[in-house]
């Protein structure tokens, strides 16, 4: 039986290498062809790799001003203030709060594709970095604020 089943095993893993080669020397020219295509008229659409160098820095800059935003909060929260664009039971569950900040970069990440995928190349960046000023400002903001001391009659 454990014979038979290495046999029947071996037989296919023939015939996937041997489709895996067949295939494999037959593309090489109509790929080569595709290819040149392809950049073609990627050159004429698109300017650049969506996951280039200077997308790369601004999503990390995204995901840290949000980071930033993150400790800020809570930081915030700590010293008695309120949160003022979620609400405070949202913030004060740690894991739901960073599972919606890292929603907001992977939402940012998402509509820069969008606006790379159709062409708009300086919108594509744009977003990134208003997200960028938008949080981190938010998050010196909260680092500004006053702590609060609720009054307590002795
Ligand atoms: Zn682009």
């Amino acid at each position: 039986m454990i014979l038979l089943l290495a046999v029947a095993t071996l037989a296919a893993t023939g015939k996937v290498c041997a489709q895996t080669r067949a295939t494999g020397g037959e593309t090489p020219s109509p790929v080569a062809v595709l290819d040149t295509g392809k950049t073609q008229s990627m050159e004429q659409t698109q300017k650049h790799r969506f996951w280039d160098k200077k997308n790369d820095l601004l999503f990390a800059g995204v995901g840290a001003a949000r980071t930033f935003d993150y400790f800020s909060t809570l930081n915030l929260r700590r010293r008695g203030d309120n949160e003022i664009l979620l609400t405070n039971e949202v913030v004060d569950n740690h894991v739901a709060f960073a599972a919606i900040e890292a929603a907001g970069t992977g939402v940012s990440i998402g509509a820069s594709y969008l606006f790379h995928r159709y062409g708009h190349h300086k919108l594509e960046r744009w977003t990134s970095m208003v997200h960028f000023g938008l949080a981190t400002t938010g998050a010196v903001r909260n680092y500004c604020l006053k702590t609060a001391h609720p009054k307590t009659t002795p």
